[in-house]
């Protein structure tokens, strides 16, 4: 299965906004963006929301049939690992291998020289086409990304091929992830992977590289531009020459996770790709979910009022919704309001603090990124907030798709 150039990942967790997501799409297309969706949720969200990655799959073609969108769409297993793949393995066509946990671990010492052995030839000074400085790769540099890495790409091999046992290897899309490591890649630590999932067989059509800077959940990236650019543009001469080089697939691309919200690096990102003729996968999860509390804001009345629940028990659970996601966010609890504060507030201040307009004067991104943690709130709510979900479905809508279309595929994909 080959990928197309442009590609969307959407997430949608309590999976009734499909819809919504897709018409941000197919006003894409409209404009002549030829843009693809692509559905992806995690374990881990399935598994605090308790749905089951057949229903994702299940929405994906709803929202398909409903939409009448008769071109190519991606269901994501998003990372994934081996203990987790096999209830993915027939909903999925797009599979995020995550080797997250093997990452630092120590590799055998045959296979560090084998691998030191096979790219001996580009320590010295290396001159990736395109890009005006040389790099200077020593043999330790070499053993160092070996260290750190060959393990978990040989660990992504083995994840590989349990899908491959099962489903045969002409029907999904492989990613593989290396974004949730400490430290971010630079442009050799990239070249070196790539060579490394090579080497394994892995027909990678997307990587998800740590770039460098912080890419919060559902805020803005915080970072130095200058250094983003110069190395996005670096990445994707690596790209291009790993494709040459490794005989990577030619669709092979860079997938930018955490990729919601970015907007200060969009620019940026839309005149490289622009300028590279290159393909790109963006990655959002979370964004829908919060256009969901947005529009029930914006409803009012109950809804309103569970939006504020939401916001009160996400704020009296701190710790414990913050805990697992403490390397991607970064709430400043001294500015946020209080639950009682809250309570006091109509449908717009609640819909202004939210929604991520960030001239706005009651934009809160403290606010906003507790809310986006705050999921577990509504899915406690059951049938009270998916019954909002319904009852609120258009105003809801067309908050999720303008949030799509406008602030996030025309900003990046737009010409
Ligand atoms: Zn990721």
């Amino acid at each position: 299965m080959i990928i197309k150039k442009f590609t969307i990942g959407m997430g949608d967790r309590f999976a009734h906004q499909g819809n919504a997501q897709l018409q941000a799409v197919i006003k894409a297309q409209d404009a002549g963006l030829d843009i693809y969706p692509t559905w992806n949720k995690s374990f881990r969200e399935h598994s605090i929301v308790k749905s089951h990655p057949q229903d994702l799959r299940t929405e994906a073609d709803d929202a398909v049939a409903a939409l009448g969108w008769d071109k190519v769409y991606y269901v994501d297993a998003d990372h994934i690992g081996l203990k987790t793949v096999d209830s993915f393995i027939s909903g999925s066509n797009f599979y995020t291998l995550d080797v997250a946990d093997f990452v630092g671990e120590t590799p055998n010492a045959q296979d560090v020289d084998d691998f030191v052995t096979a790219n001996q030839k580009y320590t010295g000074s290396l001159q990736i086409p395109g890009i005006a400085s040389t790099f200077e790769v020593t043999e330790a540099d070499l053993r160092q990304v070996a260290g750190k890495f060959l393990v978990a790409i040989k660990g992504a091999k083995d994840i590989y091929n349990h899908i491959v046992a099962t489903k045969g290897d002409e029907h999904f899309i492989t990613e593989v992830s290396v974004d949730e490591t400490d430290l971010p890649q630079t442009p050799i630590d990239l070249l070196l992977i790539l060579s490394m999932i090579a080497a394994e067989g892995i027909p990678a059509q997307t990587i998800a590289p740590k770039f460098t800077g912080r890419f919060n959940k559902g805020v803005d990236y915080v970072g130095d531009l200058v250094q983003f650019e110069k190395e996005f543009d670096q990445d994707l001469y690596v790209i291009k020459f790993a494709i040459k080089e490794f005989g990577l697939p030619q669709t092979l691309k860079l997938s930018i996770h955490s990729g919601s919200d970015k907007f200060s690096i969009y620019p940026i990102i839309k005149n490289l790709i622009s300028k590279h003729d290159a393909g790109l996968h963006v990655k959002t999860a979370g964004t829908t979910w919060l256009e969901e509390i947005i529009g029930l804001a914006e409803a009012g009345g109950e809804a309103l009022t569970i939006a504020k629940e939401v916001y009160a028990g996400a704020y009296s659970r701190f710790d414990e919704l913050t805990g697992p996601y403490a390397t991607v966010i970064d709430v400043d609890k001294s500015a946020l309001p209080t639950p009682e504060e809250v309570n006091g507030w109509d449908s717009d201040k609640y819909v202004n603090t939210l929604r991520h307009v960030q001239s706005h004067a009651d934009y809160n991104q403290n606010f906003r990124q507790l809310i986006h943690v705050g999921f577990k709130v509504a899915a406690e709510m059951t049938d009270r907030y998916t019954g909002a979900l319904k009852k609120n479905e258009a105003i809801i809508a067309k908050n999720v798709t303008e949030n799509i279309w406008e602030r996030h595929i025309l900003q990046i994909f737009g010409s």
